[in-house]
């Protein structure tokens, strides 16, 4: 297997490129990698590149590029933004939500989340070796949490939510910009009500049973992914 790893300096054939400490790392000690292995490097911008590890030390590699194999591409532009929950279904909410292909993250503190926040390094971490595993050419922006309220207020207009709420009868997802879920303990009555009123959120149904927020932020982001064009 060549690993497939995501850099952030720009990306261009003939040029030699630094990558991190954790990348050193993680191909000397973990994949036993050494100068001259092949490796395959994306950054975001500049497509995927074919390179060879030029130097491998304890805490520093650098990678020679040899040619792009992958011109960057249009991707679907749908954003999550989940409540957050506990750590493991946050990591996995994010590790799914990237592999699935959303463009954008944003966390949400509503009412009922009883989680205080989360460590973004980590999310952004697991974004990325998501994108690195599931062949993407980009990492997903990763916002800063936010109040429900917040994002109401912020969310551009044009940009129609769907919002997941358990026992209404509405339509699936398919064909909005962005998808919205609950805590475990649901949306409040409240909040329910201001989701109804704003113009751009579409209330969602993701079938008769109630899911585990996790399963909802897969299931709709799935359903609404499968109807984007890639
Ligand atoms: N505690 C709530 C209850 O028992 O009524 C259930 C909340 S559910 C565990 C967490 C979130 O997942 C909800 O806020 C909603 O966004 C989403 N969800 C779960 N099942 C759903 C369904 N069948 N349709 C739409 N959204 C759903």
């Amino acid at each position: 297997m060549i690993p497939r790893l995501f850099i952030t300096s720009g990306l261009q054939a003939g040029q030699t490129v630094n990558g991190s400490q954790a990348q050193a790392h993680y191909l000397k000690n973990v994949l036993r990698r050494a100068a001259g292995d092949a490796v395959c490097l994306f950054n975001g911008r500049d497509g995927e590149f074919a390179a060879h590890i030029a130097d491998l030390r304890k805490a520093e590699v650098t990678f020679h590029l040899a040619s792009q194999t992958r011109a960057q591409a249009a991707e679907p532009d749908i954003w999550l933004a989940f409540c957050l929950l506990k750590r493991d279904a946050t990591d996995l909410v994010v590790q799914k939500a990237t592999e699935l292909g959303v463009s954008a993250v944003l966390p949400i503190v509503s009412g009922r989340t009883n989680v205080a926040g989360t460590n973004l390094d980590r999310l952004r971490a697991i974004a990325t070796e998501a994108a690195e595993q599931s062949e993407r050419l980009t990492v997903p922006a990763l916002h800063q949490p936010q109040t429900l309220g917040a994002l109401l207020a912020a969310w551009p207009r044009e940009r129609t939510l769907a919002a997941a709420v358990e026992r209404v009868a509405a339509d699936p997802p398919g064909g909005q910009g962005g998808l919205l879920v609950g805590p475990e303990g649901g949306f409040s009555g409240g909040e329910l009500d201001a989701l109804h009123a704003a113009p751009f959120i579409q209330a969602v149904s993701l079938g008769p049973r109630i899911l585990r927020a996790e399963t909802a932020a897969i299931a709709g982001l799935a359903l609404l992914l499968a109807r984007s064009s890639w």
